[in-house]
Parts: structure tokens; sequence; C-alpha cells
């Protein structure tokens, strides 16, 4: 028994997700305790509390402390079993973040499993559908696993009632990659969604995204959410390298104008660019977990964040596997995995 304080590093949900993903995919059970310590409403929330349920459910785990609210948990997987599976969180909890954490126990299954996921698409502080559809998996692509992702309604907070449905083709042996470069770079193209809002609402979103990225008129593209459930709306920079791309998202909501999120987007674009590196800051946290399962790799990035070093705190704790965090010289970021392979599950 794996015994981990949810309260380490971060301190948030990520430190469960991928306790969940890492004990699944090596049948090592786990005791967690102070989970989410670190955020203003501790314990499990709806998308947490789903995260738990459907792990469960995949490795047929037996479960003490799952319930919305919950601090403390104990997670002993069984056999994952593959197959189609239908989770709804209940609410506009992210979508993308449950499928992160189901991933690692599907890498190297012996047959695929067909996902259908219902809540929110694009949350603010997660991965936005786009991200996930161009910049997270085709980077697992290189290790070897095919996901064909597809948004079949955008779900935003409040409302969600987004859907997410995702099919995952494992492989029996996954392969190690190395991101050193961006190599050739695309112009920026920018994509704004909007759901039941009109599109006067991202005047000056779509103002700040041309003038500070340089954008032509005809390098943003406005969408219409159809069917929408509720209002949201999703400004999304994209950077075209060969084999994947940089997804920048901001979010308007409460918190922020349309105005308000592209300036952001634009001050995370701008600063990944001047870095000339191909990992952002979001997917090189989200790159250590497939490429320790695989059993190594690495790539250039930025700063490391707080979730990259908690999650290799995480990592190490499961597999025999070293995260290396190295500054070079041109103050940007390397980040080595090294290790043996450990993927086999079902
Ligand atoms: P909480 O911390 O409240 O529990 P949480 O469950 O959403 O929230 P975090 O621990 O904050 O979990 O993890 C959020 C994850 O989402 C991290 O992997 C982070 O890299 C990713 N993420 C956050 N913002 C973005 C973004 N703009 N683009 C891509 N990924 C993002």
């Amino acid at each position: 028994m794996i015994e981990i304080d949810g309260s380490q590093g971060e301190g948030g949900g990520q430190v469960l997700r991928s306790a969940l993903g890492l004990s699944m995919a090596t049948g090592r059970p786990f005791r967690m305790t102070q989970i989410r310590a670190g955020r203003k409403t501790p314990g499990l929330m709806k998308q947490h509390h789903t995260a738990v349920e459907a792990a469960a459910r995949i490795s047929g785990a037996e479960v003490i402390g799952s319930f919305v609210g919950s601090t403390s948990l104990e997670f002993r997987p069984g056999r994952v079993v593959t197959g189609t599976y239908d989770f709804d969180i209940g609410s506009a909890g992210s979508t993308i973040l449950v499928f992160q954490t189901l991933l690692p126990a599907l890498l190297s299954a012996s047959e695929p499993t067909v996902l259908t996921l219902r809540g929110g698409t694009h949350n603010p502080f997660a991965p936005s559908f786009e991200f996930l559809e161009r910049s997270f998996l085709p980077c697992l692509r290189r290790i070897g696993v095919a996901v064909h992702a597809e948004l079949v309604r955008p779900g935003f907070f409040p409302a969600g009632g987004g859907i997410l449905k995702l099919r995952v083709e494992p492989s029996t042996r996954l392969s190690t990659f190395d991101l050193l470069d961006c190599g050739e770079l695309s112009a920026p193209v920018a994509r704004v969604l909007l759901s039941r809002l009109r599109s006067a609402w991202a005047n000056d979103g779509i103002q700040i995204l041309r003038e500070q990225l340089g954008l032509a008129e005809s390098a943003v593209e406005t969408v219409s959410v159809p069917d929408p459930i509720g209002p949201g709306n999703a400004l999304l920079v994209e950077y075209r390298m060969e084999t994947f791309s940089a997804v920048f998202t901001g979010i308007a909501d409460r918190r922020a104008t349309s105005g308000d999120a592209a300036r952001e987007v634009c001050a995370e674009a701008l600063a990944w660019r001047k870095a000339s590196v191909p990992v952002d800051e979001h997917l090189a946290d989200q790159l250590l977990l497939p490429l320790a399962l695989a059993g190594g790799g690495s790539f250039r990035t930025t700063a490391p964040s707080g979730h990259s070093r908690t999650h290799a705190d995480i990592i190490h704790r499961f597999l025999p596997v070293r995260v290396g965090f190295e500054l070079d010289s041109d103050r940007t970021w390397r980040v080595a995995v090294e290790g043996e392979s450990r993927a086999s599950t079902a």
C-alpha cells in the first residue's frame, strides 16, 4: 500500500488523478490523505469523484472513501477491463481531466476502449478540447497510442452538458520519444468559440488577439456552438509544428471578460514563443506520466511548474523512473524521464 499525502506540492486534484492512473497501470494500491488540502474547497469535488468512480469501474477496484467532499481514499485496483464506458460528471467539471485519469490504464491494454464523457470541455485551469486534440494526443501518438477524440458538444461552466467521445487504440509496446526542437513553426491561428452568446461578446477578445499576436482577419475563426446548453466563450490560439501544435486556451467567464481572457492567452503564447521550446508549461506536466510508462523520453520546455514537480514526485512513488529537470544555458529547461517500461496492465 503506497501512502500519499494529498497536500504535497501543488496539493490539488492532479495528485489524486496521477495516483489513480498510476495505480491502475501498475496494479499497486494506494491510500491518500489530505486530498486537495492545498485548495479553497478541499476534498473530492464532482470531477475528482467521477474520476475515482470511473477508475474503479474500469479496473474493478475496491475503494474506501469515494464520496463528494471526502479527504481520504483507499484504492485497490483489480484487472483493467477494456470496452465501452459512459461517465457523467454531473457538473461542468472537466471531462478531459477525467479522461487523463483513465488513460494510463488503457495505454497498453489488449483491446481498444471507447469512452463517452459528459461535463465540461472548456474549463479554466484545465486542458481544453483543442489542447487535447492538437497538442496532447499527437504526442501520445509518438509513444504508439492512437486516440481519436470527438467533441460532440462543448460544455462550459456553470451549465456543463458537454460531450466528449474518445476511442483509445492501445499498444502493447510503448515507444519513448524526444521533443527537443520546435522545427518549422506556422504563423498562429485563433479560434473563438461562442456558446449562447452574441458574437459582439467576443469583439474585445478578438481585437486583442489580432493586435498582440499580429493576426490577419482570416487567421481568426469564430464558431457559434450549435445546440448549446449554456453560455460560454473560449479563445484558442494554435501554433502548428511538424507533428503537433502548441495550443493556448483562454476562457471568458464571471472571473474574466473576453478581453481579459485574450490578454492572458496572448501573454502565455508570447512567453512560450520567446522561449523557442516545443513543449509549453501545461503539456510538460501532462507528458511526464505517458513517458514514464513508456520507459523514458525527454523534451525542452519553459520553467517547470509546481504541477510538473508534483507530478514527478507522484510518478516516482509508483514507478522506478527518475524525472530530471535541468536548466539549459539559454535559460530553457530540459526534462528527462529515465527508467524501464512498466506499462503492462490488462
Ligand atoms: P484543483 O487543483 O482545484 O483540484 P484540478 O482538479 O483541475 O483542480 P490541478 O491539480 O490544478 O487540478 O491540475 C490541472 C491540470 O490541468 C494540470 O495538468 C494542468 O497542466 C492542466 N491545465 C491547466 N490549465 C491548462 C491550460 N490552459 N491548457 C492545458 N492544460 C492546462
